[in-house]
């Protein structure tokens, strides 16, 4: 059997794994996390609307039915392409395919105070981080007896206009309209300031201009400002600074506005190609080791006619190249050239308020928030996650509110309380 050592098990590895022959192949997931999680509803965590635990299934659960996949925890330090081992913060670990399926991390666009600073959605650890800095300022607010300083800390900037900026920004927005009003009776809505930022001209600029239209009217009936063709310079002592030169205060800037591939240390500089990702053939081998090393999803860059930039860095590249590329290894004749087969896209605003672009269709208002909701339901993984999330909507619509809003703190560890003490 050949070792085939996938790094990453996000949707790209994970469904890889899934499709190797067992009498075939001997595969090993190494993932920094011991679980697989569902990024598009990371904004929901940050929003108090889920737990991370109902979007996140342990590896070794998955694995444990499937026979030939195992799991090692590990953070890879290096590739050795010529020895064929992959470094990783624990063990050294010999290959003799590897699968590189590490996605993106944050792009702060070269400014590196950034990203101390603001607070991000690009994994669920971050997430969860961002929701417990929401409800600090919900809470410090309500205590602020000074109104200039209530303003401040419930002024929340959102950075990028994409569908995660878009959903973040509205999911604020309904915590403003439905929260604010019944269960913090000392603030006043008006003090709350949500604005969402975009640098282009207008928001969901991969969709249609109608979505486009719809997600502003739907973000400004939530009240949340839209500012598009606005760039964000620098962030220095809460002052935002814009490319026109104004400054601003902003108490909570959420970062969303772009993303770059996570290359691993070692590999050749000729493989890297556009926002870090790695140059694959049509059959995502990576040029130069096309005999061993592979790479997929949103790492990896794959040009083609219709996709002169590469594909879409989303989930559905990501599935069907690791489905692809399994059946080529299954077969070993390297037949099937990778074609991406694009289903639509869709973002959701807030309850009843959602868009889908699904080729020439387009669906807005109640009908588009139900597909979003029916589609996202059945690509989570677990049936417990999934009767999870669905009684989580139904309690979130029928009551507006969620027992989620916990703040979770140490006393014990004081450098990680933030008390204001
Ligand atoms: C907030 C947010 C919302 C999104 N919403 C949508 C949406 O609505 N629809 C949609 O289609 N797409 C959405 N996406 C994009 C989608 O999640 C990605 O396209 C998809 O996850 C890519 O899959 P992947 O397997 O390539 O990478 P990922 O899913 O990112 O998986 C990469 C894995 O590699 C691991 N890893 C990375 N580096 C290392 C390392 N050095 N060592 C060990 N392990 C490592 C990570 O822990 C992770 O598990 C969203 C993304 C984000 C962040």
């Amino acid at each position: 059997m050949k070792k085939i050592l996938i790094i990453g098990g996000g949707f790209a590895g994970l469904n890889l794994a899934k499709c190797l022959d067992k009498r075939m192949y001997d595969v090993m997931v190494l993932d920094r996390h011991n679980f697989h999680c569902f990024p598009p509803l990371f904004y929901q965590v940050a929003s108090s609307g889920l737990d991370a635990s109902d979007i996140s299934f342990p590896f070794r659960r998955e694995f444990k039915r499937l026979g030939n996949v195992s799991y090692h925890m590990g953070h890879v330090k290096e590739v050795d392409l010529k020895g064929k081992v992959v470094h990783t913060s624990y063990e050294t670990i010999r290959y003799d395919y590897l699968v590189i399926a590490t996605g993106t991390t944050n792009n702060f666009f070269g400014m590196p105070d950034m990203e101390k600073k603001v607070f991000c959605m690009k994994t669920v650890a971050e997430a969860s981080h961002t929701r417990d800095e929401i409800l600090d300022r919900l809470e410090r607010a309500a205590m602020e007896k000074n109104p200039e300083r209530r303003r401040r800390l419930l002024s929340f900037l959102v950075v990028g206009g994409g569908p995660s900026g878009v959903e973040i920004a509205g999911a604020i927005g309904e915590m403003k309209k439905d929260i604010l009003p019944r269960e913090y009776p000392e603030l006043d809505q008006a003090d709350m300031n949500i604005t969402l930022v975009e640098g282009s001209s207008r928001i969901l600029g991969a969709m249609s201009e109608k979505c486009s239209a719809k997600a502003e009217k739907y973000l400004r009936s939530l009240m949340v400002n839209v500012r598009t063709d606005t760039m964000l310079k620098s962030y220095e002592d809460k002052y935002v600074t814009f490319a026109d030169g104004t400054r601003e205060y902003w108490e909570t800037v959420i970062w969303n506005a772009g993303v770059r591939g996570e290359l691993i240390p070692g590999l050749p500089q000729e493989c890297v190609g556009r926002g870090g990702r790695i140059i694959v053939d049509r059959f995502n081998r990576v040029v130069g080791h096309e005999d061993s090393v592979f790479a997929l999803g949103d790492i990896a860059l794959m040009t083609t006619e219709k996709y002169p930039h590469g594909h879409p860095q989303v989930a559905q590249p990501a599935i069907q190249q690791a489905r692809n590329l399994g059946r080529n290894l299954n077969g070993g004749d390297w037949k099937r050239e990778f074609e991406y087969n694009d289903k639509g896209s869709m973002a959701t605003v807030g309850k009843n308020r959602a868009v889908v672009d699904l080729g020439h269709t387009y669906f807005d208002g109640w009908i588009a928030w139900m597909i979003w909701m029916a589609i996202h339901l059945v690509s989570i993984l677990g049936m417990r996650n999934r009767i999870n999330v669905l009684l989580n909507w139904i309690w979130n619509y029928l009551t507006y509110s969620t027992s989620l809003r916990l703040l979770l703190r140490p006393a014990r560890f004081p450098e990680r309380r933030h008390w204001g003490d």
